[in-house]
């Protein structure tokens, strides 16, 4: 039986168990995943009611999409059914700190250790069955992402030697479809890697002991400013987040050299400004869940940096610009009578490879369709329609 995606959770569905008898996935889910996930048969089966746990079968891989996260388990775990059960733990959120220097006293130990945040999208790449997959956030295996990293990296010998670790880093530059930023050193597209993780456990290598893995594997990391005593170390931060903003780089992830203690983020207001002007062409779909948290984020880091005067005039004329401009430009495109639009650039060698990422947006739902496929290219237009009717319908007088 091939059961559709995202429908209910075929109870009949039986899969080859490793240990060669054929098992119902209903069964494995409440006699085996308990205990492999160390959550109890009650949980497993209270998220399976709500429609929490998903049966995903997609590129040749039969798996288990846990979306929310149950006790312990992150939402995005992928538990992965075939030669033997794979699971693919969801990347852990990450915690922000609005005033550096009194949230690394009171967070970390003696040491943190200090690298680059990189602005694009979230993948885990593991080795399952035999192929390399690459997963986003939520545990869906992207099929341009896949595509990409095998391209980008040359991971067998990683995989050969360390069948059990998961690498987990970010796809970045302008040639990507989620969050397109340009960097000089990255230019179209690009993995950086921040984390490299168990399978099963989600234990992360140390800072350093992962970095010297990568480099050994020829495999690209994130930048790493350095090892840092955690007292007075945010005024030199501090320092860094200000000049990565002047070349409106993202911010910094502050780590536990041991990876004992989660990570915290911290950003640039650059970072934050741009985010609102991304928002903010896209009012009605995208404006509100940005706007507060990016504004409350800007009013600690101005107070923090000790500003007053020019700085801050600099830094409120950045944030209202970045609310208002794109806005406008929005509302004058909509006056024109054309729609909310954004279109995202990826490479492909086949039509079929872009019709097959549109397929996964709208599994995501998200609206898009293929607009052109010219030279190697496709551009994949995505509606923000939220924004087109309301704006449509304020112009024509509509009350608020
Ligand atoms: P979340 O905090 O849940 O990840 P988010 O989508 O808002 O949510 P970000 O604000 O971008 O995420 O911050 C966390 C993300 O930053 C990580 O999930 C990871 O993809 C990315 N990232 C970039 N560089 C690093 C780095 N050096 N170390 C850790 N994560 C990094
Ligand atoms: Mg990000």
């Amino acid at each position: 039986m091939q059961p559709e995606r995202g429908k209910k959770f075929p109870e009949q569905f039986f899969f080859e168990h490793p240990h060669g008898s054929q098992v119902s996935l209903k069964d494995f889910i409440e006699l085996e995943l308990p205990e492999i996930l160390q959550l109890s048969s009650e949980q497993l089966k209270g998220s399976l009611e709500r429609g929490n746990i998903k049966f995903y079968n997609e590129y040749g891989l039969d798996a288990i999409q846990i979306r929310k996260s149950i006790g312990q388990i992150e939402a995005g775990t992928m538990v992965c059914l075939g030669q033997k059960v794979d699971i693919i733990r969801g990347f852990p959120k990450i915690r922000r700190t609005l005033m550096l220097g009194p949230a690394l006293e009171k967070h970390f130990s003696q040491k943190i250790a200090l690298e680059e945040k990189m602005n694009g999208y979230n993948v885990r790449i593991a080795r399952i069955n035999d192929r390399i997959y690459a997963f986003t956030r939520g545990g869906y295996i992207c099929p341009y992402t896949t595509k990409k990293a095998n391209q980008l990296m040359d991971m067998e010998d990683f995989f050969n030697q360390h069948p059990q670790l998961v690498i987990c880093g970010e796809m970045v530059g302008t040639d990507n479809p989620y969050v397109s930023q340009y960097y000089p050193e990255i230019g179209q597209l690009d993995f950086r890697i921040f984390d490299v993780r168990e399978k099963l456990t989600n234990i992360p290598l140390p800072v350093l002991k992962r970095r010297k893995l990568l480099e050994e594997y020829g495999l690209p990391p994130v930048r790493f400013f350095g090892i840092y005593d955690t007292r007075n170390s945010a005024g030199e931060i501090l320092d860094i987040v200000r000049k990565l903003g002047e070349k409106d780089r993202e911010g910094v992830v502050i780590k536990d050299p041991d990876m004992q203690i989660p990570p915290l983020k911290y950003t640039s207001s650059q970072a934050h400004a741009s985010e609102l002007e991304y928002a903010f062409s896209y009012p009605f779909d995208l404006g509100q869940p940005f706007f507060f948290s990016r504004v409350i984020r800007e009013g600690f880091q101005s107070f923090e940096m000790g500003e007053s005067g020019a700085d801050m005039q600099i830094r409120a004329q950045r944030i209202g610009e970045s609310i208002l401009y794109p806005m406008l430009e929005t509302i004058r495109l909509i006056a024109d009578g054309k729609v909310a639009a954004e279109d995202l650039e990826i490479e492909i060698d086949s039509p079929a490879e872009a019709d097959d990422f549109v397929r996964y947006l709208r599994s995501l739902g998200v609206i898009a369709t293929v607009e052109e496929v010219k030279n190697g290219k496709a551009v994949i237009r995505r509606l923000h329609q939220s924004t087109s009717d309301k704006i449509g319908n304020f112009l024509n007088g509509g009350l608020y």
